[in-house]
């Protein structure tokens, strides 16, 4: 199909996803760090979306990981976006008070038999489970060879274990998957592409695709505006939803902000934070135009 067809046909499939539908956004940062101009964005992309559609912004805390979440930096996400202008509506869902719905949720993907132990170390469950963004590790299936005696006796032990997604598995189960992204149309998911991710580890027994996947069903989220660094993820997510029954929102994965030598702001580096821009007096709005302008 030549290209401006195809452009054409994306739009109109968008103006059909979006026809009578009441839009809910979300904007769900973790508070392992003050926010910078990317999260900004971000917050930007889902609260513009539900604003101009009349729609419902609503904001999550995804604080799981308490060894890197601090409650300092979650008053300070509420803070920025108060000065940034974007409220949000109703409550602030705050992971961390509902550990045991996702337990429930991870109980019943150990129920169809789509989850397996993993002894595998800490660090390289740590790094799969904590890190959505990029740079992301593929596990290259190790436990899943292990035979049920050796599992049963290693758990006996007392090692400690995470619980991964046998994604091939989970694929068959699950059959054929699609999700509409908003600048692409209707993609077709391949889970395979995360591999066989962490869904709970010993420590927290959940993880950020577990949480996700059942926040956005349960708060009714009909668009998710996220940046392209979590495309990845979405393929994982498509297929815990189908998996699990849920709905699959749309998807719209923005561009990331990049600084001057052209990489993604990241707290890593020591990007700006909002908070400091806003305890130095700078004009929200100056903030604001400079942060539509500077969109790729
Ligand atoms: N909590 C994730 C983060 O701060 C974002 C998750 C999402 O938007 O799906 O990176």
């Amino acid at each position: 199909m030549p290209r401006h067809a195809a452009r054409w046909l994306v739009r109109c499939q968008r103006f059909v996803m979006l026809a009578g539908m009441d839009v809910v956004t979300r904007f769900a940062p973790s508070p392992t760090g003050y926010l910078h101009l990317g999260h900004a964005f971000s917050a930007y992309a889902g609260w513009a979306k539900a604003r101009a559609n009349g729609g419902t912004f609503l904001l999550r805390l995804e604080d799981i990981d308490s060894t890197r979440c601090k409650p300092d930096y979650a008053d300070a996400i509420l803070d920025d976006l108060r000065w940034l202008g974007f409220g949000w509506d109703g409550e602030v869902r705050v992971q961390s008070a509902h550990l045991g719905d996702y337990t429930a949720v991870l109980n019943r993907l150990e129920a169809r038999g789509v989850l397996y132990p993993c002894f595998c170390s800490r660090s390289e469950i740590l790094q799969a489970q904590a890190a959505p963004h990029g740079g992301e590790v593929i596990y290259p299936g190790t436990c899943k060879a292990l035979r049920a005696a050796e599992r049963a006796a290693r758990i006996a032990e007392g090692r400690k274990y995470a619980r991964r997604l046998d994604v091939d598995r989970a694929v068959r189960e699950a059959g054929a998957l699609r999700f509409f992204e908003e600048s692409a149309g209707w993609v077709d998911a391949v889970p395979q592409r995360l591999g066989d991710v962490v869904l709970a580890r010993s420590e927290v027994p959940t993880s950020y695709h577990l949480c996700v996947v059942h926040d956005d069903a349960l708060q009714g989220i009909t668009h998710v505006t996220r940046g392209e660094d979590l495309l990845a993820a979405t393929h994982t997510h498509v297929l815990l939803q189908k998996l699990l029954g849920l709905p699959t929102p749309v998807y719209a994965h923005h561009k990331l902000l990049m600084d001057d030598s052209g990489k993604r702001l990241a707290k890593r580096d020591g990007a700006p934070t909002l908070r400091a821009m806003r305890l130095a007096g700078e004009d929200a709005v100056t903030v604001l135009k400079q942060l539509t302008e500077s969109v790729p």
